[in-house]
């Protein structure tokens, strides 16, 4: 037996490898645990660095004499196993927690119900064009722990989805961020908005004085979690409708940021990313940016040639006058709804798949003004019909790609934009909401 802490890994990803290396480098005794099969290139990761691992079981016997445990967000806080080592008194913890105790870089660390991804990859871009030796990690890019151990950063940004803030206790971010909270994955909170808020705000624990929390002024569901939060870090909100005391704003059509009484002002129209939601993001990305001190020229620059990841309101093509656009990454009405907001022309919606407890009356007054016709993709589209069938009588069910931008395109007009932005999860008739965004182009460019 080794006199080695012996340190257990549940879940065998992109973290898992990471948290399994950093583990051994620390002078851990390490072993990992899948429940499912173990995907051949991390295997073949474990056996070349002497790492033992277990696939298609949890061993309990082998679980419970761990001094703590790394989960991968994936897996539930109420799996059985996960249940069984907590009740033995062994602290469960992520990657990201553990990965923090080992790095001195400055973190900035960004969490909300949507825009993460985007803002994470935009910050990063502006960061890495300033020069900075900077890692991105979290949801995105590679796992943080194993850059921590096996490269020297200076800066990180990080993409933390609630899954994984709920695995956090002592880790500090330097620079927060909450873009905005809107109702998502309560299935994992109990149904209670109150708990999802909770874990959101977890983005601020152990944040001092010195720290910045950067946050939209704007969303409702936000400022009154504030009302009742001590919040240590200095704060840096940001909004479209207000400028007075704003980190960032809106004056005419100049987005404007002022941080340390320095103005940066750009015109919204130079912004690589457009729309109401991506102008948060960028407020958001840029206050960031000019805590740093990074150069107002570097941060307009980023932001004039950024290109944003796949399947976010992404132009596929215009095939006769007739605009597609993939937005397939739109998982829920929030997000559905910004997308609707920023179409210019009269839009054929493609919609539907595996609903979270949509509530669709949000987006009735924008449906009623910008849509023409609905496309249902989606195994059930019952609810579709009854939110919208008064206000948009064409309405047509589709369960495959293929056949929803065929049916789109002959419902189209030149001028028309065809918008793939399902509100809804997509694993009725799709592997993920990749999947669907390759298929709906596929399709599009096969007309
Ligand atoms: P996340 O990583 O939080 O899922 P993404 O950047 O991948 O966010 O975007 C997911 C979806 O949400 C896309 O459809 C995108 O157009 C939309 N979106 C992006 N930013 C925002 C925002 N600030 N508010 C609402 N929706 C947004």
């Amino acid at each position: 037996m080794s006199n080695k802490p012996k340190m257990v890994i549940l879940g065998a990803g992109e973290s898992g490898l990471g948290s399994a290396v950093l583990a051994l480098k620390k002078g851990y005794d390490v072993f990992v645990s899948d429940s499912g099969p173990i995907r051949e290139v991390y295997k073949d990761e474990f056996i070349r660095r002497g790492i033992p691992f277990e696939e298609g079981t949890h061993s309990v016997d082998r679980l419970m004499d761990a001094v703590e445990v790394i989960k991968s967000p994936g897996i539930p806080d109420k799996a059985p196993v996960v249940t069984k080592i907590k009740d033995a008194g062994i602290p469960v913890v992520s990657e990201i927690e553990f990965a923090g105790r080992h790095t001195n870089a400055h973190k900035i660390c960004i969490t909300g119900t949507n825009g993460k991804t985007t803002t994470t990859l935009l910050t990063y871009h502006v960061l890495q064009k300033a020069g900075l030796n900077v890692g991105l990690a979290g949801n995105v890019g590679k796992s943080f722990a194993m850059q921590v151990a096996e490269s020297e950063r200076d800066f990180f940004v990080l993409e933390l989805s609630s899954f994984q803030l709920d695995g956090m206790f002592e880790f500090k971010a330097d620079t927060s961020i909450l873009l905005n909270i809107t109702p998502d994955h309560l299935d994992r909170y109990e149904y209670q908005l109150s708990k999802y808020v909770d874990s959101k705000f977890r983005i601020i624990n152990n944040q001092n004085p010195k720290d910045a929390f950067i946050y939209c002024a704007d969303d409702p569901i936000l400022n009154e979690a504030l009302k009742s939060r001590k919040v240590t870090p200095a704060c840096y909100p940001f909004s479209i409708s207000q400028s007075e005391g704003m980190a960032a704003y809106l004056q005419n059509e100049n987005l404007v940021i002022n941080i340390k009484n320095q103005i940066l002002d750009m015109s919204i129209y130079n912004l690589a990313l457009q729309g109401k939601h991506n102008l948060y993001n960028t407020m958001a990305a840029g206050i960031a940016a000019r805590i740093l001190d990074i150069r107002k020229e570097v941060v307009r620059e980023s932001f004039a040639d950024f290109k944003n990841a796949e399947h976010r309101l992404e132009h596929v093509m215009t095939v006769h006058g007739i605009e597609f656009v993939n937005d397939s990454k739109a998982t829920n009405v929030n997000s559905a709804w910004y997308a609707l907001e920023c179409m210019q022309k009269p839009v054929i919606w493609i919609v539907g798949g595996v609903d979270k407890g949509n509530d669709y009356d949000t987006l009735r007054e924008l449906v009623k003004s910008k849509v023409k016709a609905i496309v249902c993709l989606g195994k059930d589209n019952a609810k579709i019909h009854d939110a919208f069938s008064d206000i948009v009588p064409d309405i047509t069910d589709t369960s495959s790609a293929m056949d929803a931008v065929q049916k789109s395109y002959e419902k189209g007009r030149k001028g028309d934009v065809v918008l793939l932005s399902p509100a809804c999860a997509s694993f009725d008739l799709f592997k993920n909401y990749e999947d669907r965004g390759w298929q709906f182009k596929t399709a599009v460019r096969s007309l």
